[in-house]
């Protein structure tokens, strides 16, 4: 199956999103059918069979979503979606702040700025469940985590203070910024169980 990607473009770290996963699909052999694109608005999104949400600031994340009507598209969205950071806060059913409207996708509960003032950011090697080649070299700015996670939820990865990488179904997030860096394996792993598959050559 071709991909036809679309990253949410209303605020955050939309390029380095495009250019992850477009480094993603060349080296699982895809061709020019396969697509990766920014989204803005609910016709963008009816193009697309996986979405990513960026990190950035989920407070003004979750406003553009209201306000571009792309709130109801996006929790009826068909398609898998790769959560970042403060992309991984939208998705949650229950956020620590009121002023977050989350989609309510994930079955979690979600601390924003978990990791505290301290610590604004780091990078870790962390060990990920079912992930090949070792662990994943990871940066974390301002990270969230999942304080709680309900039964369809596979948890991937923990740190102290919670959860920091998580599946549900078609749908993956993540508290720290894999499209930083070159390391592709968690994009190839999401895009593999939505059926998009490598081609061969
Ligand atoms: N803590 C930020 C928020 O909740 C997310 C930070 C990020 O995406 N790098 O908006």
């Amino acid at each position: 199956m071709d991909a036809k990607i679309g990253v949410l473009a209303v605020q955050g770290n939309v390029s380095e999103h495009i250019d992850a996963f477009l480094l993603a699909l060349e080296r699982m052999g895809h061709g020019p059918s396969s697509e990766v694109f920014e989204v803005r608005n609910p016709a963008d999104l009816a193009d697309c069979n996986a979405l990513a949400l960026p990190g950035g600031e989920s407070t003004t994340i979750s406003r553009l979503i209201d306000k571009n009507g792309l709130f109801e598209p996006l929790r009826s969205f068909r398609g898998g979606i790769f959560a970042t950071c403060a992309g991984m806060v939208l998705m949650a059913t229950r956020v620590d702040d009121p002023r977050i409207h989350p989609l309510g996708l994930i079955d979690m509960a979600v601390d924003r700025n978990a990791f505290g003032r301290q610590r604004e950011s780091f990078e870790a090697d962390i060990q990920m469940d079912g992930l090949n080649g070792g662990p994943f070299h990871a940066v974390f700015i301002r990270a969230p985590v999942a304080t709680t996670a309900g039964n369809a939820v596979h948890v991937l990865a923990r740190a102290s203070q919670g959860i920091v990488a998580l599946e549900q179904g078609d749908h993956m997030a993540l508290s720290f910024h894999p499209e930083l860096g070159n390391d592709t394996r968690l994009h190839e792993r999401f895009l593999n169980q939505l059926g998009i598959a490598a081609i061969k050559k």
